[in-house]
């Protein structure tokens, strides 16, 4: 999977507009300590739905938004946009090119769009569900992280395995079957009840 483009403004130590263009083959971000290489990463995961502060090495939402500075104000919003090459077909929209957004604003709003359209961070997730790039997912290894799965115990490694070999989706779709089943057996017995007081 191609990662085309990445868009960041306002998050984290980027006050200003950056954009990354990523070509084929490896990229390495390289900079002195502090200059923001591992906000980029952040920045990747945030868009792709990231909920924890914690992962994103935060401690409040707000965290995400860029503070100030020695000479700069803080800012009222932080927006990433990360754009995939879908010319493979690999998800399932009709586009070559598919761009996911995140924005959050101080006062907590916050938004998602795919290709400029506004979604759910459910939608999100279901996108990338099995292409081992969504949230918890495995193309992103942060630092301890290999440590992490190597000690972790096997039902927690098999879901790991399990997002590899794309079945995560299938599982998903099954728990939502079940309660929709349940629910609908709830549904009948109260449908008895009250077929049974009225007669
Ligand atoms: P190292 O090589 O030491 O791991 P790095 O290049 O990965 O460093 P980052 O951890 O990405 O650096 O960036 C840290 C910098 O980002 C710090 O200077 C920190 O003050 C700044 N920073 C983090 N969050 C914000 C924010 N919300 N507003 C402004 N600056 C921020």
């Amino acid at each position: 999977m191609l990662l085309k483009r990445l868009e960041i403004q306002g998050f984290k130590s980027f006050a200003d507009r950056v954009e990354l263009a990523f070509n084929s083959g490896l990229t390495v971000i390289v900079g002195p300590n502090g200059s923001g290489k591992s906000n980029i990463a952040d920045a990747i995961r945030w868009v792709l739905g990231e909920q924890s502060v914690k992962n994103l090495r935060g401690s409040r939402l707000e965290d995400v938004i860029f503070s100030g500075s020695v000479k700069r104000k803080p800012v009222g919003m932080a927006e990433v946009s990360l754009t995939l090459d879908n010319s493979n077909g690999r998800f399932p929209l009709e586009f070559n090119e598919i761009t996911v957004t995140r924005r959050v604003y101080r006062n907590g709003e916050s938004e998602f769009l795919i290709n400029k359209t506004p979604c759910r961070l459910k939608d999100i997730h279901e996108l990338f569900l099995d292409t081992g790039l969504g949230r918890d997912a495995y193309s992103i290894i942060g630092q301890g992280r290999v440590e992490e799965i190597l000690n972790a115990r096997p039902e927690d490694r098999r879901s790991i395995i399990e997002e590899a070999a794309g079945i995560v989706r299938y599982r998903m779709r099954k728990l939502e079957a079940e309660k929709k089943l349940q629910e609908t057996e709830v549904d009948l017995v109260r449908v008895e009840d009250i077929i049974s007081e009225l007669e």
